[in-house]
């Protein structure tokens, strides 16, 4: 069973009056099986993150097909964005609201009952419960990161997708995100992680793509990459 499966992925940002069109993906193939912790790699610019952003939703894809959790984005696009959670890179967020409010919130954008929400169990999770009622301005860039986690979990995802969730990251930060990481996936949830290092995807992937230039150059287990590295 794949939580993934991309084929013939295609993008193309349109341009501008000075600038070039840009054809991010080139015709992209990529499953990815369900269960697994899953490592995208690639030089800057390499197309990662127009990947995960099309995979989220959040990105219109030129061509090609995306299905997610079996549910192909042309034709149900609700039940496949419904079955992936995103960690984003960047951590602007609201600076007068608490990170319950901002839980909040985000399981009434997905929908989720209120006697489905599990904030306070999310909060504790991230180690954030002290600071539940705290304004997200006095909340160190750690908290603001453990939030963005927070909320990727809140509608209960098949699929964890983190964009670079350790880039920048302290030693400790880093050590409690893998942490969860592993909880969340021993619990059967996929993940799905972009990062720039190389030994990191080794230490936490089952298995790892390696993306260049809009195009899928490996695809490994990470055994099998270290022997490559050999
Ligand atoms: P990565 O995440 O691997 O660094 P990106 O997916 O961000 O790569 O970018 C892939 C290519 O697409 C880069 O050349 C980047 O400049 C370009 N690109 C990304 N987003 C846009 C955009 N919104 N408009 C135009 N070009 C973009
Ligand atoms: P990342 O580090 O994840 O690749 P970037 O710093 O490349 O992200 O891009 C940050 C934001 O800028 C993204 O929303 C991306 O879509 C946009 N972007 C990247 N390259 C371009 C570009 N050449 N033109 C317009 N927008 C871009």
């Amino acid at each position: 069973q794949q939580a993934i499966e991309v084929t013939g992925l295609r993008k193309t940002y349109a341009g501008g009056k000075k600038q070039e069109p840009k054809e991010a993906l080139k015709g992209l193939d990529l499953s990815i099986p369900e269960g697994s912790i899953f490592g995208l790699l690639g030089p800057n610019g390499a197309g990662k993150s127009t990947l995960i952003n099309i995979l989220a939703g959040l990105v219109k894809k030129t061509d090609g097909r995306v299905v997610i959790w079996g549910f192909d984005q042309d034709v149900n696009p609700r039940q496949s964005r419904a079955a992936i959670g995103v960690m984003p890179q960047e951590l602007n967020m609201d600076p007068f609201f608490t990170p319950r409010a901002a839980l909040e919130m985000q399981a009434g954008l997905y929908g989720v009952p209120k006697s489905e929400r599990w904030t306070d169990e999310i909060l504790e999770l991230v180690g954030l419960s002290d600071k539940a009622e705290a304004y997200a301005r006095n909340l160190s860039g750690g908290m603001k990161r453990r939030l963005l986690l927070a909320k990727a979990l809140v509608h209960r995802p098949q699929i964890l997708v983190l964009d670079e969730p350790t880039a920048g990251v302290d030693i400790e930060l880093r050590a409690m995100l893998w942490r969860n990481v592993r909880k969340l996936n021993e619990q059967g949830m996929t993940i799905i992680l972009t990062t720039h290092y190389l030994e990191e995807a080794e230490e936490m992937c089952d298995e790892i793509a390696i993306i260049n230039n809009g195009e899928l150059i490996v695809r490994d287990t990470t055994p099998n990459l270290l022997k490559r590295m050999d």
